[in-house]
């Protein structure tokens, strides 16, 4: 956002009263309600909207109330993050006041950048492995190593001052010990320490081999929770510092970092005490100067500094914004240089556009095309007779005609002398498309085939052949289709079906696969995708929304009910399958492993087809089964062979049982929103209301909440929205499964206004220079980018 003249006035005004606050100690002397509601009332005839609305959120986002009953420790957090986020509004870096001072430097000019960690003292060659396992191989990497949160410890307080259960630092001379054990199994250590106006009590429970580290008359900082007793201070169990170290953690924001195995926060962190203050400063800059300089970013040195060690929380917020920024804008070339690597490639395929009418096309099927199918629809047509190869996303809940579109799709190539194929993630999801595109294409003239694991051997032979020989014309299957020996005559166009399950290099993978390897591509996801993550992860694809569900589906009744009303619950299921009705029981989800969660599918369908429905038959289904008798189990219940079926999540996607009318999901908190969504979209499929039941015994406002909310929404996107907010991206998406590199600054869920400054911004650098030829730094930094993701992956 561009600010005006009166908008950075404003934030400048705003941001010294925030630092005045600050520097005096938090104590409200600024009269900050006063402050804020001056500052409101100038936001209400704000000339300028968008200014106005982002001025708005940032006076909230101190939320006062909060702030007047916090202790200081909180208040100071709360303006910390205030100033974060008017950091990143303002753009500019302001003149950080030092508070505390970075490290010095210790490392001799033999370390480089590129010098292996184990020559770091501390290192041995165990802990060297561990480093590497996490991707921390040279010093570089470790500096690149980040922090996620910090412990204030700058708050040096004396015996008299210090405010009552909070963390304080204080200073003092070390003075007499004592050992007692009043009880066996039971030793107190104490030591008095003196600071400047009093004696303060140190005390730790069964920690004796402190006492080496007590030096009468030693000069220390300890750092711990201050008590009052009988009138007396006293701090449980400090850490007790050197006050001549000059690596001290006293007077700090501490940075507290992502740790594995054996590895110890206090070591890693003498790590960084030796390899960041002396490496740092050496550190090339990724960022064109065009980029620093308008959006007034610090060096890539300074913020690495000042996010490991900051010296103020403002600083701190710019290094952070700095930080985020560069993982947005690294991101955003990379998809820029994908985007024009494809653009390069010309469409060798040339389609007919009067070979490809939608309306056409519908006119054979037995229903008339929704309003939003249509429009998809042209929008394909568009891409296949542009000049590059179709790249598209389609994005529309379950039951919303994905599949349909997906068939004109196919339908239009191979009207026109080639080959098709779909691709789905789960053998299950496979065979549904496989039945319902062979009810609607083959009566049209389409030759289908099926290829996936489970298919026997000698049919999969033959079905390669007739793929090779076209006389299938449209294949679907799962990842069976990308093998390397399986072969396509003249296969242009690829359909992919819940993408987030495949990774970007099986996607690369089909693309090979192509007649003249290069085949249109569309990609179709149920599950909604909020702005932000479509503009990363999907960053090179277009978008395409079918937002309007087909005519005659039922709405779906929704509720939250605690599971102390199962009884109830269940007596309501037993009256709808007497009806006529089928039920789906979702099995509480289990994380540690497939196994397990078969294991507790198996005993939960046992109990509930022996004590709670046994006068009906109950089907199982777990994802450790074998493809056929997932299949078996399906097609029986599909038949009406069994009233209930107990599954694990494996019943996610796709599944299609237009008589199965309610759904019960268990311990439903365990399961993200979106999540809970897409199974709720295995009910409402057919003529007659429907209803799903999410049980838990939430424990917390959180939960509960959640649950209220997923049963209130029934739209995806708010579904979307809301999880993400929830639950951070890298859990929303599966990114980890998609090798999708984490942030480890940037946050998806609160710095979309970055991400947008970061895309306008790769956009005109590649404009400039679309090979990068002036830009050494950053074309290293994004092959070393994606050395890691590649790392990831693997
Ligand atoms: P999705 O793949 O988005 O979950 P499908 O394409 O499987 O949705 O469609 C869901 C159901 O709706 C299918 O039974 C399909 O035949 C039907 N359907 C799709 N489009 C229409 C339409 N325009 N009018 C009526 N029914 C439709
Ligand atoms: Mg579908």
């Amino acid at each position: 956002m561009k600010l005006s003249e009166q908008g950075r006035k404003f934030l400048l005004e705003l941001r010294e009263t925030l630092r005045d606050e600050y520097r005096e100690g938090c104590r409200n002397s600024q009269d900050l309600e006063e402050v804020w509601r001056l500052r409101h009332s100038d936001l209400l005839q704000w000339p300028i909207k968008e200014e106005g609305q982002t001025f708005k959120a940032l006076l909230r986002s101190l939320d006062l109330g909060k702030y007047l009953k916090a202790n200081k420790q909180a208040r100071r957090r709360l303006i910390t993050e205030t100033g974060l986020q008017l950091g990143r509004v303002l753009g500019d870096a302001p003149a950080t006041q030092a508070e505390s001072a970075y490290p010095p430097p210790v490392l001799g000019d033999r370390y480089q950048l590129d010098t292996d960690v184990k020559y770091l003292k501390g290192v041995g060659p165990k802990m060297a492995d561990l480093l590497s396992n996490i991707g921390i191989h040279t010093l570089e990497d470790l500096i690149g190593h980040l922090p996620f949160r910090w412990e204030d410890r700058t708050q040096l307080v004396t015996s008299q001052t210090a405010p009552e259960d909070e963390f304080v630092v204080i200073k003092g001379l070390l003075g007499k010990t004592g050992v007692r054990s009043p009880r066996k199994g039971l030793t107190i250590v104490t030591c008095s320490l003196h600071t400047e106006d009093g004696i303060v009590e140190l005390v730790w429970f069964n920690q004796k081999w402190i006492l080496n580290s007590l030096k009468k008359g030693k000069e220390v900082y300890c750092y711990g929770k201050f008590e009052r007793k009988y009138r007396k201070g006293q701090m449980n169990s400090p850490e007790v510092e050197d006050a001549a170290d000059e690596h001290r953690l006293a007077g700090r924001w501490v940075p507290v970092y992502p740790v594995t195995g054996r590895m110890s926060q206090k070591w890693l962190r003498s790590l960084m005490f030796q390899a960041v203050p002396s490496l740092a400063p050496r550190i090339k800059e990724p960022l064109p100067p065009f980029v620093l300089k308008n959006r007034g970013f610090m060096t890539r040195r300074k913020a690495l500094l000042e996010y490991h060690f900051p010296t103020t929380p403002v600083g701190l917020a710019e290094a952070r914004r700095r930080l985020a920024y560069e993982e947005l804008f690294l991101l955003q070339v990379e998809i820029g240089l994908q985007r024009r690597t494809r653009e390069l490639e010309p469409r060798l395929t040339v389609y007919e556009t009067d070979k490809m009418v939608p309306e056409r096309f519908f006119s054979l099927l037995p229903f008339a095309p929704t309003g939003a199918q249509s429009r998809v629809c042209k929008e394909i047509v568009s891409d296949l007779t542009s000049g590059t190869p179709m790249n598209r996303l389609l994005q529309g809940d379950v039951g919303s005609g994905k599949t349909v579109v997906a068939a004109f799709a196919a339908w239009s190539a191979i009207q026109q002398g080639y080959q098709a194929a779909i691709m789905a993630p789960t053998e299950i999801l496979a065979e549904q498309h496989y039945q319902k595109l062979k009810e609607l294409l083959e009566p049209v003239g389409i030759r289908l085939g099926f290829l996936s694991g489970s298919v026997k051997k000698k049919q999969k032979l033959e079905v390669k052949r007739q793929l090779a020989a076209q006389e299938i014309d449209l294949a679907v299957g799962t990842h069976a289709l990308i093998q390397p020996d399986v072969e396509f005559n003249r296969l242009t166009l690829v359909v992919v079906d819940e993408q987030h399950k495949f990774g970007v290099m099986q996607r690369t993978v089909l693309r090979q696969k192509g007649y003249k390897h290069n085949p249109d591509l569309l990609v179709m996801t149920a599950t909604p995708i909020p702005r932000t993550l479509a503009l990363t992860v999907h960053g090179e694809l277009e978008v395409s929304r079918l937002d309007e569900m087909p005519p005659g589906r039922q709405p779906i009744h929704s509720e939250y009910v605690r599971f102390s009303k199962r009884k109830r619950v269940y007596e309501e299921i037993r009256e709808e399958i007497n009806k006529g009705r089928q039920a789906y029981i979702i099995c509480p989800l289990v994380e540690d492993s497939e196994a397990v969660e078969a294991t507790s599918a198996t005993e939960e369908h046992k109990a509930i087809a022996e004590k709670v429905f046994p006068e009906f038959s109950v089907g199982l289904l777990h994802g450790r089964m074998k493809a056929a008798d997932k299949e078996q189990v399906m097609e029986e219940f599909r038949k009406g062979e069994h009233q209930v079926l107990v599954s694990t999540t494996v019943i996610e996607v796709g599944v299609d049982v237009p008589n199965a009318t309610v759904m019960l999901v268990q311990d439903a908190n365990r399961f993200g929103l979106s999540q809970l969504h897409q199974l709720r979209g295995r009910v409402g499929r057919g003529e007659h209301a429907s209803r799903c039941i999410f049980m838990a015994d939430a424990k917390g406002q959180e939960s509960r909440r959640r649950l209220e909310a997923i049963a209130k929404l029934s739209d995806g996107f708010e579904v979307a929205e809301e999880d993400l907010q929830i639950r951070g991206p890298g859990d929303y998406y599966g990114l980890r499964q998609s090798g999708f590199p984490e942030f480890q600054v940037a946050d998806l869920t609160r710095d979309l206004f970055l991400l947008e400054q970061a895309q306008a911004d790769a956009r005109a650098l590649l404009a400039e220079d679309p090979d990068l030829k002036e830009h050494p730094v950053l074309k290293e930094s994004l092959r070393l980018r994606a050395e890691r993701t590649a790392e990831l992956v693997h």
